[in-house]
């Protein structure tokens, strides 16, 4: 089935719940009325985004004169199992954490880091998510999707998919070329838990760990150091964290004895983006009625009533600070959408 809104407002199907309104807002819930709406004079006249849940969203006008793209494709197929592990097909429009939800009920270790991650399954793969020592590319086995030019399927293999640190092939060669559809993961019945990141390990009970007290942990320390939706609208974490040349991170150390890093390869190391806002004096200042979160500077959140104007000036200005004070330029992790 296909749904076409027009001049819809969509303040609640972007995460930063800022009154936005879409020009068209166009939902599908098969391949085939994706492959079919690629073909009608709406796309092929109009440009359009294909959307999640928003939650990596900025729209930095009131108005987005153009078409958003949403799949409903929720299709879960358990396409293998062995007695070790599992291949399960999902569709594009899953909630994720949905999806995660169901893997720990059933015993399928490998996502459980990745519990309370907003958005959608389609996103996960292009986005590349990360939390607590995994990424999503650690569990893909192929994204499946339709080539916005021709309307053909083309599968990638994960090794396809060029996956870095939350990027892929589909956020930078391939950017709006393909629409992913659907998402197969491999899932293990033996659970191999990665629990050395952070302070997961010390937030969970002692003796046998399990996948579900993992996602308790996780949802439980995400709870206290995120903004819930329903509290203040974000999209997570606004900027990447910088990865800086070694000379330029030893010169900076010098003035900054406590400035943190985590060694990326030979050259580079990467500097926690938080901190350097932090420090900077951004804590809890506002612009407009957007603001940096009291108990995350990372995060930039509509604290009352935000434009989206307020959000853009406020990380530029913060993006303009940090490279006065340590010649660092910092970048959103956010899609800015014009
Ligand atoms: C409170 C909060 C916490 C967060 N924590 C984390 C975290 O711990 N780790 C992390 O990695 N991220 C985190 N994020 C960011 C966000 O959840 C992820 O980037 C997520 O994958 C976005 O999914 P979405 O469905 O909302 O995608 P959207 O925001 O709607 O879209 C994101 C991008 O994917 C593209 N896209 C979406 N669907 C498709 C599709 N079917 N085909 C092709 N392209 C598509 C869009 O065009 C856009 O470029 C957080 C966000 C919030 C609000």
């Amino acid at each position: 089935m296909i749904r076409i809104e027009e001049n819809y407002f969509i303040q609640a199907l972007h995460t930063f719940r800022m009154p936005v309104y879409a020009r068209w807002f166009v939902e599908y819930d098969t391949v085939e009325d994706l492959v079919s709406l690629l073909q009608s004079d709406l796309l092929r006249t109009h440009s359009f985004l294909p959307m999640g849940g928003g939650s990596n969203l900025l729209f930095v006008h009131e108005y987005y004169d153009s078409v958003l793209l949403h799949s409903a494709i929720r299709s879960v197929e358990l396409l293998n199992e062995t007695d070790s592990e599992v291949l399960v097909k999902v569709g594009a429009g899953v909630v994720w954490d949905d999806f995660v939800a169901d893997c720990v009920a059933k015993g399928w270790g490998g996502a459980e880091n990745l519990s309370y991650i907003p958005g959608e399954v389609g996103a996960s793969a292009v986005q590349n998510i990360g939390a607590y020592g995994v990424e999503v590319k650690d569990i893909i086995v192929e994204v499946e999707t339709i080539e916005v030019a021709t309307g053909t399927p083309r599968i990638f293999q994960n090794a396809e998919c060029e996956y870095g640190y939350r990027s892929s092939i589909f956020k930078h060669e391939l950017k709006g070329k393909y629409i992913v559809t659907a998402v197969t993961y491999r899932l293990q019945k033996q659970p191999h838990l990665h629990l050395d990141y952070g302070n997961l390990r010390s937030s969970l009970p002692e003796g046998n760990i399990t996948i579900a007290d993992v996602r308790r942990a996780v949802i439980a320390i995400r709870r206290a150091k995120l903004p819930e939706p329903d509290e203040y609208g974000s999209a997570g974490s606004f900027f990447m964290n910088p990865v800086i040349p070694v000379e330029q991170y030893e010169k900076l150390k010098a003035s900054y004895p406590d400035m943190p890093h985590y060694v990326v390869d030979q050259g580079h190391v990467k500097v926690p983006a938080g901190w350097l806002i932090d420090r900077c004096g951004w804590k809890g200042k506002e612009e407009g009625g957007a603001a940096v979160y009291e108990k995350q500077c990372l995060v930039l959140i509509n604290k009352k009533n935000a434009r989206p104007s307020d959000v853009v000036r406020l990380a530029e200005k913060i993006k303009q600070s940090v490279h006065d004070t340590y010649g660092i330029t910092i970048n959103p992790e956010v899609n800015y959408i014009e």
